[in-house]
């Protein structure tokens, strides 16, 4: 099958007019002109006429769990009372809530152009409660807390790894994600980084969001240590460290850790990043912006070394799962980035955040058939600004090769 459109924008190389891509069933066997490809790939053609063809956005963070809690959540005084807020939300949710929480969030992932999702999972055990495989790639990231009693990070990981074994339709898989150096523990973390050792599966975790977490770690004080004191959390490991300097500290980082925020870092958290080998970092730009977190310091992470890909985050921070507002979002904040380096965040960096770089982000023979469709402005607008301006739902997508209708 040969895709054809006004222009087809690969992420490898510049944007190719009169572009055309061939698929061989669920990967890419070539793009080019349409001309070139026609010649050199058999196969019916679907002309998508004026439109721009770009591989699928890549989500590198999203709780589709609180898909329910849309336009529930305000933001709130401190990050601690945000915490109080969704967590008294989250008490009067049932499992069949989640349920459709995560359907519901699923599928406009899906209608906003993203066709692979990180998700950290809360409930991993809902997946045999969805009643199809989703129509497009999802990590399914074990979300979990050990404040208050153990967490059963390998007996999760082992039954993940079993459903992802006998369930070959699902596409994408599993991972592990320890909550946060506050509702986390030191073993926790060490059962999570070996989980994603043993299985060469994704591993991400929340660092340094609030100024509070920063204060907790730092001062021994502020509204976070309180609540955290209130329910119990030991708070040894707090005073005169870091929320980074910390987790670093009994954790060597590697390229397998996508962190999500890092918003609150200090000078002396530069000097170690400056050191350490090089992770992923996941920014949630509009979640950024609903928090009001201090600047995220975008140029020097990226001058580091770090691959910054983007994330939602979930809808109890932001008012959509769309990809293209946060790369609005950024573009807005962040004058100096251009539009071309927002989509590259949203596809080539969020598929090497996963381990996907040789298969995810680009259109590229080899790589898997994972592709949408936006319409193309009429005359003077660059691909790539018309590609960050879009709003409102694609009309085209394929994934692994298939064509994605929308519910
Ligand atoms: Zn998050």
């Amino acid at each position: 099958m040969i895709v054809r459109s006004r222009v087809v924008v690969p992420m490898v190389g510049e944007p190719i007019e009169n572009g055309a891509v061939a698929i061989a069933g669920n990967q890419i066997a070539g793009v080019g002109r349409f001309e070139v490809v026609k010649a050199s790939h058999g196969g019916d053609v679907l002309d998508l006429g004026e439109q721009i063809v770009l591989p699928g956005l890549i989500n590198a963070h999203c709780h589709l769990d609180y898909t329910v809690l849309r336009g529930q959540i305000a933001p709130q005084r401190s990050f601690t009372d945000w915490i109080r807020v969704i967590n008294s939300r989250k008490a009067a949710l049932s499992e069949e809530d989640y349920v459709a929480s995560i359907n519901t969030g699923l599928a406009e992932v899906q209608k906003f152009g993203t066709t692979t999702l990180l998700n950290l999972e809360a409930f991993p055990e809902l997946l045999s409660r969805l009643s199809r495989p989703p129509p497009l790639r999802v990590w399914w990231c074990a979300e979990m807390i050990d404040v208050r009693e153990r967490a059963p990070v390998r007996e999760v990981s082992e039954h993940l790894y079993d459903w992802f074994e006998s369930h070959p339709e699902w596409l994408g898989g599993f991972g592990v994600a320890p909550h946060a150096p506050f509702t986390a523990s030191e073993q926790l973390f060490s059962a999570a980084s070996e989980i994603s050792r043993k299985y060469h599966v994704p591993v991400t975790t929340h660092v340094a969001e609030s100024r509070e977490e920063m204060q907790m770690f730092r001062d021994a004080g502020g509204f976070l240590f309180d609540f955290l004191k209130s329910i119990g959390r030991p708070l040894d490991d707090c005073g005169g460290t870091t929320p980074l300097s910390s987790l670093m500290q009994s954790h060597a980082l590697d390229e397998r850790w996508i962190i999500a925020h890092l918003n609150e870092l200090t000078e002396e958290d530069f000097g170690l990043l400056a050191r350490a080998k090089k992770f992923h970092i996941a920014h949630c730009p509009r979640s950024h912006t609903f928090f009001g977190h201090t600047p995220f310091e975008w140029q020097r992470l990226r001058t580091l070394g770090f691959n910054i890909c983007l994330g939602t985050d979930s809808l109890a921070s932001n008012s959509s799962l769309s990809l293209f507002s946060e790369m609005r979002e950024l573009l807005r904040k962040e004058t100096w980035i251009s539009p071309r380096d927002a989509l590259t965040m949203a596809t080539v960096n969020g598929a090497h955040a996963i381990g996907q770089a040789d298969s995810l982000g680009r259109i590229s023979p080899g790589f898997r058939a994972d592709l949408i469709a936006i319409p193309s402005a009429q005359t003077g607008t660059g691909f790539f600004d018309t590609i960050a301006a879009f709003e409102g739902t694609v009309p085209w997508m394929m994934v692994d090769g298939e064509t994605v209708g929308f519910r």
